[in-house]
Parts: structure tokens; sequence; C-alpha cells
């Protein structure tokens, strides 16, 4: 049985690997990718030490970082499950052996919200993005939807019109709830259609995103948008079913965590955005996943 587990390799997990290695843990990381959310930007101008970074040259760095120390790193592999066994817990990992550790760190963030309208899952990748920073400039020759008016979707269309899109749709099934300041940026462009109080119905297209039908809540009326992309930004939601019934979930999913980072069940920690610290920053994820590792090593030091 290992000491620690730690499952996620964004800035929450990278960091408490590099903080935990250093004690001379004996652990494992086990992660779907290496990067996280950062793999969905373009430029970080928030991260000390760096006035603007590229995100791929930072996530290179972090991962240089854990690499000099002599971690068993599982990339690419999805954790199923984490179940209590006696002296620890077992993580369940699709297509590899099981592993068993003392302490385990749940650093797996968050993912996209989804639709769940038809055409969706079919066309994920062929047009239905849910990152416009990096997706957009594949489509800047196309018309384009961006769906939800939060200050995510406003930054999308913002991005859009800026590389060219000949029409940007913007589509919020509420009046839009964006700061005023990204509103403002973007009120008048003449390539710019806005539809408040409209939900999507369906993406359509046979092998790529070809178009979408959209309703008005308030009379129910239905039209066809011509489209060749649909960017999902309707916020994320935290990857945190793998110990759902384990540890203590606050409303939004989010995994509790006190101020040491330790969840509801001894031996279970949870850090960056998986948990209910608020505000979602690399700096904030990687400051909780610090604070984690250090916790965890008094953790197993008291257990002996
Ligand atoms: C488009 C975009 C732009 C952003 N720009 C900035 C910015 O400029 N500055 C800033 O500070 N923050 C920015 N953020 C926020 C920042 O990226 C996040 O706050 C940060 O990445 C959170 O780190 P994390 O380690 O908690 O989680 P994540 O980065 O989400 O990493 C979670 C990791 O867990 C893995 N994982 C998930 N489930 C499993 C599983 N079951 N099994 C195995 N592995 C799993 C994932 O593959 C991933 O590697 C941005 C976010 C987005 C989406």
């Amino acid at each position: 049985m290992k000491g620690l587990v730690i499952l996620g390799a964004g800035p929450a997990g990278m960091t408490a690997a590099v903080y935990a290695a250093r004690k001379k843990v004996d652990m494992a990381l086990i992660s779907k990718d290496v990067g996280g959310q950062m793999l969905w930007t373009l430029g970080i101008e928030n991260y000390m030490g760096y006035q603007y970074i590229e995100a791929p040259d930072l996530i290179s760095k972090f991962d240089a970082q854990v690499r000099q120390f002599p971690i068993e790193q599982r990339i690419g592999n999805n954790a199923d499950s984490v179940k209590q066994v006696s002296g620890g817990f077992r993580v369940e990992v699709d297509g590899g052996e099981p592993l068993e550790a003392r302490v385990v760190l749940i650093a797996t963030g968050k993912r996209p919200r989804q639709l769940g309208v038809p055409g969706e899952g079919r066309l994920r990748g062929r047009g239905v993005s849910y990152c416009a920073t990096c997706d957009g400039p594949l489509f800047n020759k196309d018309k384009v939807a961006i769906v939800g008016g939060g200050n995510s979707g406003l930054e999308a269309v913002y991005d859009l019109l800026k590389i060219g899109s000949p029409r940007v749709n913007l589509i919020s099934n509420t009046p839009l709830t964006a700061d005023e300041v990204l509103i403002e940026q973007v009120r008048d462009n003449p390539n710019l259609t806005v539809f408040t109080e409209h939900e999507v119905v369906e993406i359509t297209g046979d092998k790529r995103v070809e178009g979408m039908r959209i309703r008005f809540l308030k009379d129910g009326k239905e039209q066809d948008l011509e489209v060749g992309a649909v960017f999902v930004e309707i916020g994320l939601q935290p990857n945190s079913e793998l110990v759902k019934g384990l540890a203590d979930l606050n409303r939004w999913g989010e995994v509790k965590v006190n101020p040491s980072c330790e969840t509801s069940m001894p031996g279970l920690y949870a850090a960056g955005d998986v948990t209910d610290v608020p505000e979602k920053q690399i700096v904030v994820a990687a400051g909780e996943g610090a604070k984690a590792a250090i916790q965890m090593q008094k953790y197993l030091q008291r257990l002996g």
C-alpha cells in the first residue's frame, strides 16, 4: 500500500506531488491529462513570476518540476472510484491495476457543463466546443453561436468578433448576466446578434455542425440558425463523482474541505477547483495543493 495517491495533474495535483515528493512520501499520481484546465487557454498573465506565459509553457514547467522526482505517474488514466479499505483507500483505475494508499488527494478539478440537447454529444469536436478561447480560431470564417450570457460567454463573443467571425450569435436563457464592461465592449458590433431568453433545442449537422434550433422562452417560437460552430460557455462542474457518498459535497457538487484541505472522511483530502474553496484560479489551486501535501504528510506521520 502506497502512502499517497494523488488524483489529477492540474495545478493543484502537480504542486501537491512536488511538495509530497520533497518530503519523500511514497506516492502515485493518476490523471487523465497533464495540465488540467490550463490546457484550455492560450496565455496566462496572473501566475506570479511571469508577467505573461503561454499556457503550454507553464504546463511543461510544472511537468518538469514533477518529473525531477521518482514519482509513479499514470497519465492518460481515469480514476473510476475511491473506496475505503482496511488501512486506507482503494482507487479503481480505468484500464489499469487498482492502487491502494493510506491517503488520497482529490485534485480532479472541473469540467465544462453541457447543454444536454440532441446533437451535442454526436458533434462534439466537430463544431461543438467547450472552449472558445482554444477552438475559436479554427472557425474564424464561419458563422458561430455562443451559448451562455455570463462572463465567459461574453469574453468568447469578444474573442470571436476580434478574430473576424462574420456572424456571432449569442444565446442566453436569461437576460445577460455578464459584467457590464464586457457587454459594453461588444454591444454595438454589427456582426453580433443577441438572443436572450432563448434556449437551445438541438444542434444539427451530418458530419459537422451545420446549424442549430433555438426556442424563445416567452412564446415557445422556434427558429433555425445557420452556424458552423457552437461554443458552450455555461460554466463548469466539479469532477467529484468518484467520492460521492464517501465525502460531503456542497449543493454544487464541490467537495467540502476545512482550512487543512481535509474532507469529511479522515485520510481523504481535496484541493483546487474540485473543492468548495472560493476563487478558481491557478495560483489558488497550486497553493491549496501545497497546503494539502503538507497536511497529508503530517497525517501520515501521525499514523506512524
Ligand atoms: C478557459 C480557461 C481559462 C483560464 N484562465 C486562467 C488564467 O488566466 N489564470 C488563472 O489563474 N486561472 C485560469 N483558469 C482557471 C484555472 O485553469 C483553474 O482554476 C485551475 O486549472 C484549477 O486547477 P486544479 O488542479 O484544481 O484542476 P484542473 O486544472 O481542472 O485539473 C484537474 C485534473 O484532474 C484530472 N482528472 C479529472 N477527473 C479525473 C479522474 N476521474 N481520474 C483521473 N484524472 C482526473 C484532469 O484530467 C486534470 O488533469 C482558466 C480556466 C479556463 C477553463
